[in-house]
């Protein structure tokens, strides 16, 4: 399956772990999502990145957040309360992407905005098999906000 829109599907990938980047990044070529992943480290680089701080000066806005939940800085709770009181920034879906199943978690980031709340499978097979589906969801099915870019 190859998943291509007109224009590349931009990405933001908030995660402290480089290795689950790695398999972020990995996962999305192996499912054939054509996507520009941008990967940030913390919840505050991520809103530096949002806000064009600086060395982001240059970087596109993201049509979807991948978010991991724990980081240190700013965590996932606390980036998505700040992008979803802005209303430049609310409209960008975010999927949480997260090793953790724990129900609090899952609840916590739906009431605070979250679009999708996808648990990590620890199975690589497993885990490019569901960002393919979330390629596949996100990318071909569901239309996104494409606003004028800021
Ligand atoms: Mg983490």
């Amino acid at each position: 399956m190859i998943v291509k829109a007109s224009n590349m599907i931009e990405i933001l990938l908030l995660e402290d772990e480089s290795a689950d980047a790695y398999l972020v990044k990995l996962a999305l070529r192996e499912a054939q999502v054509l996507a520009n992943l941008h990967h940030v480290v913390d919840g505050q680089e991520g809103l530096d990145f949002l806000h064009k701080t600086e060395k982001y000066a240059d970087t596109p806005r993201p049509d979807l957040i991948f978010l991991d939940l724990n980081m240190p800085r700013m965590n996932g709770y606390e980036f998505m309360t700040s992008i979803k009181t802005n209303p430049s920034f609310k409209d960008i879906p975010i999927i949480v992407l997260t090793t953790s199943d724990v129900e609090k978690d899952v609840v916590s980031s739906y009431e605070l905005g979250a679009a999708s709340y996808v648990t990590k499978p620890v199975d690589m097979t497993q885990f490019i098999s569901a960002i393919r589906q979330i390629g596949e969801y996100w990318f071909t099915l569901v239309r996104l906000p494409r606003g004028e870019k800021i």
